[in-house]
Order: structure tokens, then sequence, then C-alpha cells
């Protein structure tokens, strides 16, 4: 963690610029960076691959499936169960629901349609123009990309954290 000045508008304010590594450059982990990048983190994200979003790739083969198209209420009961309360679930999901999903990839330039099936779709049904976008966008934001960085360890070191790749001179400080 440091301190960053932002001297904007003539006032002298103090942030906590927060440095954060996602290991894994999945959907989950490129919305996480999106998420912490929006919030003012420094974001790294890591992946053992030598590109991100591989397997999300493939799921848009056979046409990608982005969501269902329902409630928010409904929605919520594909994730809640004896050991995961709905109001633990409606409060997570209570500000991305699968509307939040089709108006993120509209954001991206990506049309989406609901089918009989009641599931979404990008109009294109690939994942392809819809990763390539969610890249720009990201790497627009700061975010960087390391790839061909399989983690392996995590260690204290002094105030923050020292991750371990395959390959010890790829090893960083966070
Ligand atoms: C054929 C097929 C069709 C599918 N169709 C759909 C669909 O229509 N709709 C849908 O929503 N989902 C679909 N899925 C599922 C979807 O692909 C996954 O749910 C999604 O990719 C999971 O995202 P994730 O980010 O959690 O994990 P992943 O996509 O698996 O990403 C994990 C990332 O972490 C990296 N990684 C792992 N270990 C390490 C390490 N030690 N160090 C560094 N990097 C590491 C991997 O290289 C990978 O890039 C489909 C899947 C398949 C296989």
């Amino acid at each position: 963690m440091e301190i960053k000045e932002d001297c904007s508008r003539g006032l002298l304010l103090f942030q906590l610029a927060i440095k954060i590594a996602i290991i894994g450059g999945g959907p989950a982990g490129l919305r996480a960076a999106e998420v912490a990048a929006a919030g003012g983190a420094g974001v790294s994200v890591f992946d053992a691959k030598r590109s991100v979003g591989r397997k999300f790739l493939v799921a848009g083969r056979g046409g990608l499936n982005l969501t269902p198209s329902e409630s928010s209420d409904q929605f919520v009961t594909r994730y809640t169960g004896s050991d995961q309360p709905a109001n633990l679930w409606a409060s997570l999901l209570a500000d991305f629901d699968s509307e939040a999903l089709r108006r993120w990839a509209f954001d991206l330039g990506i049309e989406t349609f609901v089918a009989t099936s009641g599931r979404v779709y990008p109009s294109e049904m690939k994942a392809a123009p819809l990763l390539r976008r969610w890249l720009i966008r990201l790497r627009e934001a700061g975010i960087q990309f390391a790839m061909c960085h399989k983690w392996v360890d995590l260690q204290r070191s002094g105030s923050g954290w020292r991750l371990a790749f395959k390959g010890t001179s790829k090893n960083r400080a966070f």
C-alpha cells in the first residue's frame, strides 16, 4: 500500500493506493480486476497461460450463454441453498444482476438477445468480440497483464507480500 497525492481541482487529497495482484485471467479474474481498478487500485493480472480468457473463448464456440433473463429475486435462487443464505446472495448480486450484465455488455458495444429458452446470448453468439473489447477497456484502465506467470507461492515480505511464480526471476512484491 502507498500514499498517492492528488492535486486535482486545487485540493490536496491523499488516497490509499492499493496494489492488487489477481491470479488467473478468466472471466472471474478479469471482472475482479475491472472492479478493483474502478475503485482506484493498481491492478496486475497474472496468468499461467500465454493469453487470458482461453476457457471463456472455448465457452463461446457453441454460443456464449451470458446469463438467464429473469428478475433479481429469481436470479438469486440460482446461488442460494441450505448453506448459502438468500440474504447474503441478494446483497452480493444486488449491483450486478442479469440486467446489469446485459448493460455491461452493451457498454462494451456488444448487443445481446434473449433466446426462446430465456437465456441471454451476444448477438454474434461468440465470446471473442466481447473479450477483445473487454481487454481494451481493462488496459485503458491501467491494468497490467503478465502472461506465462504460473503462481506457486505467497510469502509475507515486510509490510507486503511476495508472490512466487514458476521460474524465480518472475517473483514479484506487493
Ligand atoms: C465447452 C464449454 C462451454 C461453456 N459454455 C459456457 C456458457 O455458455 N456460458 C457460461 O457462462 N459458461 C460456460 N462455460 C463455463 C465457463 O467457461 C467457465 O465458467 C468460466 O471460464 C470460469 O471462469 P473463471 O474465471 O472462474 O475460470 P477460468 O476461465 O478457468 O480461468 C482461470 C484462469 O486462471 C489461470 N490459472 C489457473 N491456475 C493458475 C496459477 N497457478 N497461476 C496463474 N494462473 C492460473 C488459468 O490459466 C485461467 O486463465 C463453458 C465451459 C466449457 C468448457
